[in-house]
This record gives C-alpha cells, sequence and structure tokens, in this order.
C-alpha cells in the first residue's frame, strides 16, 4: 500500500525528503582523486555523534549486524571468554553471533524488561583472577523492550573490579537520538547503523573503535576479510575504501550530519525525550503496562507495551497495518503475541506521534481493548502543549 504514513517501527525510520535526495545521486568512481573530498569529511565529523576525539570511525556495506560481527571478528580470538548479559532479542542476537564465532560466552540471564547488569558484570569480572574476559558486550538501547541502560555504570564497575576488559556497545537504536559518550564511558567498540537515528536506507554499518581495540585487532585470530579493520583503516587513510563504497548512503550520512549539527545533538536528545514522555503518557493513560521495568530505564526512542491479558499484540499490530496502513513493531522473542513496540526515533515531529497514537486507539477500540478514544492522544497532547519546544517543524 503506498503510503505517506509514517512508520512507528523502531527501525528503520522514516527518511526525511532532504535525506532522500541527498542519497540521489548519480554513480562516482570511488578511485577518482576526489572521492577523498567525499568521504574523509563524513569520517570525520561522524566522530561528534559518538562524542570521541580519540575514537576510529570505520563504516561497512551491511547492517548493524555486519557491525557486530566487525566488532568481534577483528579483536578476538577462538576460545576468548566474553561477558554478556541477555534482556531481550537484540542482546541475545549477539550472543548467538559470538557463540557462533566459536567464542566462549559467559551468559548473564536477566529478566526482559531489566537493563544491563553492573553489579552482576562487576561480580563476574572480579572472580576472573585471571583475566581471562576479553571483552564485556553491552546492548545500550534494548529495541525489544524499550530500554536504555547506563553505560557509564557499566563502565564504573569495570574499574571498580580494576579488570582491563574491552568494553563493546551496540548503539545501533541510541546513536544519534539519545546522549552517547564513546571517549567519557571508556567504550572501546561502539556498533550502530544507518537506518535508526540517522535516518537513512539501510546498508551501513558505523563503528567506532578505541586505540586499546585497534591494539587487540594486531593480536585477535578470528578469520576476516571483508570486514578487516585493517584493510578498511588502510583504504581510508588516503581516501579510499578496499571495494566499492556504499556511494549513495556516504552523501546521506553527509547529510545527516548536517542536519543534526543544524538542530544541535543537545536538541535533537531533547526531542527524543520529549516525545518518549508524551508516548508514556499516552500509554499509561490507556491503563498499560511498559515492558521496561523503571523509569531510569525508559528508552527514549522506543516504547514496548504489555497488552493486556487475553488479548495478541500481534493482532494489534496487524489490524493497525490492514486497517489503517501504519506499522508499529512487533512483540519479539518471548514478548511475541505479549507487547508491541511504538518506535519514535529519527525524523518525527509531536504532530508525527500524536497520528501514530490516535492510530493505535482506533486499531485497540476495534479490537475491544478497555481504552477510550482520545485518552491517551489528550495525555500526550497536554505533555507537548505545556512542554512546547523551539523545534516544532518536521525535519523534511
Ligand atoms: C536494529 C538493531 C540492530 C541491528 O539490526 P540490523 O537489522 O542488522 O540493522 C542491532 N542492535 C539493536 C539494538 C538494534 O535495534
Amino acid at each position: 500500500m503506498p503510503s505517506q504514513n509514517p512508520v512507528f517501527i523502531p527501525g528503520p525510520t522514516n527518511i526525511p525528503d532532504r535525506l532522500r535526495q541527498a542519497m540521489q545521486v548519480q554513480t562516482q568512481d570511488h578511485r577518482a582523486p576526489d572521492f577523498v573530498d567525499t568521504f574523509a569529511p563524513v569520517l570525520r565529523d561522524t566522530r561528534r555523534v559518538f562524542a570521541t576525539t580519540q575514537g576510529q570511525i570505520l563504516t561497512f556495506p551491511a547492517s548493524g549486524t555486519g557491525g557486530w560481527e566487525a566488532a568481534v571478528v577483528n579483536t578476538l580470538s577462538p576460545g576468548d571468554k566474553v561477558l554478556i548479559a541477555r534482556y531481550g532479542m537484540f542482546s541475545h542476537r549477539w550472543i548467538d553471533l559470538c557463540q557462533r564465532h566459536g567464542l566462549d560466552v559467559l551468559v548473564i540471564d536477566c529478566d526482559w524488561g531489566s537493563g544491563a547488569p553492573a553489579r552482576r558484570f562487576e561480580q563476574a569480572l572480579s572472580e576472573d583472577k585471571a583475566c581471562e574476559i576479553r571483552a564485556v558486550l553491552v546492548t545500550h538501547n534494548e529495541t525489544a523492550t524499550g530500554v536504555r541502560s547506563d553505560i557509564a555504570a557499566v563502565r564504573a564497575a569495570m574499574d571498580a573490579a580494576g579488570h582491563p576488559a574491552m568494553l563493546f556497545v551496540d548503539c545501533v537504536s541510541s546513536l544519534a537520538s539519545m546522549d552517547f559518550q564513546f571517549d567519557a564511558w571508556g567504550v572501546d567498540i561502539a556498533v550502530s547503523g544507518s537506518q535508526k537515528g540517522f535516518m537513512l536506507a539501510t546498508g551501513m554499518a558505523i563503528l567506532c573503535a578505541s586505540p586499546k581495540a585497534l591494539a587487540a585487532m594486531e593480536t585477535a585470530k578470528l578469520p576476516r576479510t571483508y570486514f578487516d579493520f585493517r584493510d578498511m583503516m588502510a583504504a581510508n587513510a588516503s581516501g579510499g575504501f578496499p571495494y566499492t563504497p556504499p556511494l549513495q548512503l556516504i552523501y546521506g550520512l553527509a547529510e545527516s550530519l548536517k542536519m543534526l549539527f543544524e538542530e544541535g545533538l543537545e536538541n535533537v536528545y531533547a526531542r527524543h525525550f520529549r516525545l518518549a514522555e508524551g508516548v508514556r503518557r499516552a500509554v499509561d493513560a490507556w491503563g498499560l503496562e511498559l515492558v521496561a521495568h523503571s523509569r531510569d530505564l525508559y528508552s527514549d526512542t522506543v516504547t514496548a507495551v504489555h497488552v493486556p491479558k487475553g488479548f495478541d499484540s500481534n493482532a494489534l499490530t496487524d489490524h493497525a497495518f490492514n486497517a489503517y496502513g501504519v506499522s508499529f513493531g512487533i512483540g519479539l522473542g518471548e514478548l511475541n503475541g505479549q507487547a508491541f513496540r511504538i518506535g519514535h526515533l529519527g525524523s518525527l515531529t509531536d504532530v508525527m506521534v500524536l497520528s501514530g497514537l490516535a492510530t493505535l486507539e482506533m486499531a485497540m477500540a476495534d479490537l475491544d481493548y478497555p481504552i477510550s478514544l482520545g485518552s491517551g492522544v489528550a495525555a500526550a497532547q497536554e505533555y507537548y502543549r505545556s512542554t512546547r519546544a523551539a523545534t516544532t517543524r518536521a525535519a523534511a
């Protein structure tokens, strides 16, 4: 169904007109001498979004999952121990990837709806007297549950244990939407992608690596060719690419960075908080429960909502799509059928979010949910009216 409706899935996100136009470019020779002028500024400016001066930016033609793989294969060897907590579908999938690469994965299972367990990490690291754990892997924003974890607390736990493990962070659904501090949090590799906060088409994994991670690369023995950091860095240093770069996405990223800096990263984060808070007030007015266990864990990019007992969340998301042409996120993994997700990241305004909430109300009313039409929308409207910001116009 051709549609002007925004999507409310937590990625891929709505692509603003300005970025669609920026990606609309003719083929350009990536071996021509002027390619460096296209690519080098993008690599340089991307560092600002990670809040790093030390970090090395690496991009690969891949979705975010390819970014996970790149992080792992460049820094680790078969049988290496890594520590990772499972609290949703994305942390689960990163565990699976590590296991399939033959790593020795120490898994801490947590309730879905909780966040990264800093205390339990500290305990596990303290018990690892021989310092065999090579890396701690953390999903910053667990997109399946709408939980944002406290990465600074994880770093503090690692420091408290006096452990030298590297810290890898999946920030695919948080970067460029919520505050991220690569340097201040002592992150060694951060993994993101083009199709979420950057508001672009899917197809570019965007990573940032610390000097410590780059040093680990020299002794890491997992096989890699396509994702080899060394090939990418050597080519990038002279303004090139080891194979054909995703040119349209590079142009898109250049323009996306411009948009983010024009709005100001602080304002981007504040806008996401406001949009998210309006959504949470709507959910509260409906009398429904969030999957996230407590306020400190609430994500500003995605809200996961339990449906009442006896209802099927897949029926709701299907109906919203079939009847009104609007996509919401389905419940993933153990939440399938039990929760739906409202994605509110990227190019969105108050008005767009209100339309999504209104759609959900219609769909829920059609399916006899115990909610009254307008209740959630009114709660969000009150919040948006009372906190109206300067930036109420859509990034078009
Ligand atoms: C979207 C996402 C990914 C990557 O998914 P791809 O489909 O491979 O781009 C990884 N982690 C999180 C938390 C995500 O939200």
